[in-house]
C-alpha cells in the first residue's frame, strides 16, 4: 500500500448573519452521487448585493468580467450549507468520511496530513476544531485515538503506546510554539527550523508533550489556540492570520513472547488550519497589516507553487521527463510540510468554501482541483529491535 493520490475533499458552509441579511443567494450545487460540486455564475442581482468579494461595482463594471458555472470532481463533497438537507453533512459525517480511516493508517504506521484550505470565514477552524457543542476533526481524532489505544491494551498486554503533541503557528514566516504562553509586554519568541538528515525539517526546541488522556490533549489544544495570533482586518474581525499545526505522535511498542521481538511503529498525525486563501488586497488592508499579509501569502503562494510543482511531476516510471523542482523552501510553511505534501505521508486536503462568494470559492475550487494529481509515497514506520 502507497501513498496514493492526495485526497481532496471539499465542504460548504451554510449562510452567516451577514449574508441571510443581504438575501445571499447559494452558488453552490453538490451533486450526491456523482460528487460533482457545481460553482453557478452569479446574475447581476447577487453582484449588487455584493455576493462577490471583488464587490465594488464600478470595479466591476469596468472589468466587465465574465461569470460562468464551473463543475469540479472530487473524492467527496460535503453538503453543510442547510441542516434540514437529507444530506446535510454533520462533522460526525466528516469524521466517519476521513478522519476514521486517516487513524486506521496511523495505526498501521503511517504519517498522515490533513490540512484545511479556504477563505476566511469559510469553515476551516470549524472543520478542524470545531465548537464544543459540534467538535470537529482534531477532537475527534483524538477521542478515537485514545478509545483505540485503551481497547487494544484491554486485549493485549504485550502492547504499550505512547503518545505526544505539539503545536506551533507560522505567523509572518515567524514560528512560534503555541504550548508555550506568551509573556505579556515580553518579545515574541520565534524558533528556528533545521533539518534531519533522516526526519527531514523540524522546528527546534518546539515543546512536544506526552498525553494520557483526551482530557490532556484537549487542555493543550485550548491552551494553544488561545495563543494563536489572530488581528482584526475588515474582512472579519477574529480572522486568523496564521497558520496553525497541530502534530500527535503515536509510538506502538508491541513485544512478541514468542520470538523475544519488540516492534515498534511509530506515525505522525499533522492537522493544518492554514490562514485564510483571500488575496491581501480584498481585505483592503494597509500598512503593516498588508506587509503581514503579503508574508503570509508568501507560504500560501509558495504552497501554491509547491501544488502545483507537484501535481507536475512525471508518473514514476517515466524517466524521460525530468522532474521539476518543487520549491520547498521558499516558505517556512512548505519547508516544515514538505514530507506531508510530496513524501513519506498520506494526506488529504479539505477544501472550506462559503456559498456565496464567486470569485474566492473559483480560486479554492482550482487550487483544490490541482492537488488532486499530487502523489505521496507513504511507508510504515516500523522498526524491528530485540
Ligand atoms: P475560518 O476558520 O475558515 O476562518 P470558521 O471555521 O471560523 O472559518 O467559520 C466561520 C463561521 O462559520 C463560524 O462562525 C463558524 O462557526 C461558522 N461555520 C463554519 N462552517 C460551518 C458549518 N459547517 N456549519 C455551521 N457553522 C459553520
Ligand atoms: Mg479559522
Amino acid at each position: 500500500d502507497r501513498g496514493g493520490n492526495v485526497r481532496v475533499v471539499v465542504r460548504v458552509r451554510a449562510f452567516l448573519q451577514r449574508e441571510l441579511q443581504r438575501k445571499a443567494r447559494c452558488l453552490i450545487d453538490m451533486d450526491p452521487i456523482t460528487q460533482v460540486t457545481t460553482l453557478l455564475a452569479p446574475d447581476d442581482q447577487d453582484l449588487a448585493d455584493g455576493s462577490s468579494s471583488s464587490s465594488n461595482m464600478k470595479q466591476l463594471l469596468r472589468s466587465r468580467k465574465v461569470y460562468e458555472d464551473k463543475k469540479f470532481t472530487f473524492d467527496s463533497s460535503f453538503w453543510s450549507h442547510d441542516v434540514g438537507d437529507k444530506h446535510y453533512a454533520h462533522q460526525e459525517d466528516v469524521y466517519n468520511s476521513l478522519g476514521e480511516e486517516f487513524l486506521d493508517h496511523n495505526f498501521e504506521g503511517y504519517h498522515t496530513c490533513i490540512f484545511a484550505y479556504g477563505q476566511t470565514g469559510s469553515g476551516k477552524s470549524y472543520t478542524m476544531m470545531g465548537t464544543p457543542d459540534q467538535p470537529g476533526l482534531i477532537p475527534r481524532t483524538c477521542e478515537d485515538l485514545f478509545e483505540r489505544i485503551a481497547a487494544a491494551q484491554q486485549e493485549d498486554s504485550n502492547v504499550a503506546y505512547n503518545v505526544r503533541v505539539s503545536y506551533f503557528e507560522v505567523y509572518n514566516e515567524h514560528v512560534r510554539d503555541l504550548l508555550v504562553p506568551a509573556v505579556p509586554g515580553a518579545a515574541p519568541h520565534y524558533l528556528k527550523i533545521r533539518e534531519s538528515p533522516t526526519e527531514g525539517p523540524y522546528v527546534k526546541d518546539l515543546t512536544d508533550v506526552p498525553v494520557r488522556s483526551i482530557d490532556e490533549i484537549m487542555r493543550y489544544m485550548k491552551r494553544g489556540d488561545a495563543s494563536r495570533t489572530t488581528a482584526s482586518t475588515k474582512m472579519n474581525d477574529t480572522s486568523s492570520r496564521s497558520h496553525a499545526v497541530f502534530t500527535i505522535m503515536l509510538r506502538q511498542m508491541h513485544h512478541d513472547m514468542e520470538t523475544d521481538e519488540t516492534t515498534e511503529r511509530s506515525s505522525r498525525i499533522r492537522l493544518v488550519d492554514l490562514a485564510g486563501s483571500e488575496r491581501a488586497k480584498s481585505t483592503e488592508a494597509t500598512g503593516a497589516r498588508l506587509r503581514e499579509g503579503s508574508n503570509i501569502n508568501k507560504s500560501l503562494t509558495t504552497l501554491g507553487r509547491v501544488i502545483a510543482a507537484l501535481a507536475d511531476q512525471p508518473k514514476s516510471g517515466g524517466k524521460q521527463r525530468k522532474e521539476a523542482v518543487v520549491p520547498y523552501r521558499d516558505s517556512i510553511l512548505t519547508w516544515l510540510l514538505k514530507d506531508s505534501l510530496g513524501g513519506n505521508s498520506k494526506t488529504a486536503m479539505i477544501a472550506c468554501i462559503a456559498p456565496a462568494d464567486y470569485d474566492e470559492t473559483l480560486s479554492t475550487l482550482r487550487y483544490a482541483d490541482q492537488a488532486k494529481r499530487i502523489r505521496t509515497r507513504a511507508v510504515v514506520n516500523q522498526d524491528q529491535m530485540s
